[in-house]
């Protein structure tokens, strides 16, 4: 026969249990991301999608298009051109694409840039519905970053001052005059 006082006191034990982790959780740093209004920062060691690194100095790629990423990538899925301009020592990147669908994401052409102009980006929010959502355009990717850097750098400098609320025109200043009486003058002529 079962003895309810014992029932009664195990009961008890697994509410206060209950209670004391609650009690606990309730304390702690919240942990939910209230995705897609806020994004988690991924570690330095997050493997996103490859990306070209952009030069500050001069504003565009810092790749060479020396084509030693697209020769290491064992899926095949870089294709890098570049242009050498008449007198110039290094070629200018004209073309960096990457087919995701084929990448295992496994370092060989980061590892291959003697440039350091490749790395792996901390994009972990891709979706797409089709595979061609995944033929990514690196280079035009790093120059949309770059417009969008150069503008949220501008931004304060170009920022006017708020303008301070224009007073009332005294009609019986010069400068508030001139346009009334242009305006006189316009309908006379009509
Ligand atoms: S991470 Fe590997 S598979 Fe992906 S593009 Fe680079 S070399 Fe190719
Ligand atoms: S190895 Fe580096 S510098 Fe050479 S093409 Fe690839 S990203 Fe550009």
């Amino acid at each position: 026969m079962k003895n309810p006082l014992k029932e009664v006191a195990v009961g008890l034990g697994s509410l206060f249990t209950g209670m004391r982790l609650t009690i606990a959780q309730f304390f702690k740093k919240d942990v939910t991301v209230q995705y897609p209004h806020q994004s988690l920062q991924m570690p330095a060691r997050f493997r996103g999608h490859i990306e070209l690194v952009l030069d500050h100095e001069t504003g565009k790629a810092a790749c060479i298009a020396c084509k030693m990423c697209e020769k290491a990538c064992p899926s095949e899925c870089i294709v890098v051109d570049g242009v050498k301009p008449e007198g110039k020592g290094k070629k200018i990147l004209t073309e960096y694409t990457l087919d995701f669908t084929r990448c295992s994401l496994c370092a060989a052409c980061v590892e291959a840039c003697k440039s350091e102009a490749l790395v792996f980006s901390r994009e972990y929010n891709l979706a797409g519905r089709n595979k061609e959502d995944f033929q990514m355009d690196l280079l035009r990717r790093l120059e949309a970053k770059s417009k969008t850097e150069a503008y949220h750098a501008a931004a304060p400098a170009a920022e006017p001052e708020a303008a301070a609320p224009a007073a009332p025109a005294d009609p019986a200043t010069p400068e508030a005059a001139a346009p009334a009486a242009e305006t006189k003058a316009a309908e006379a002529q009509q």
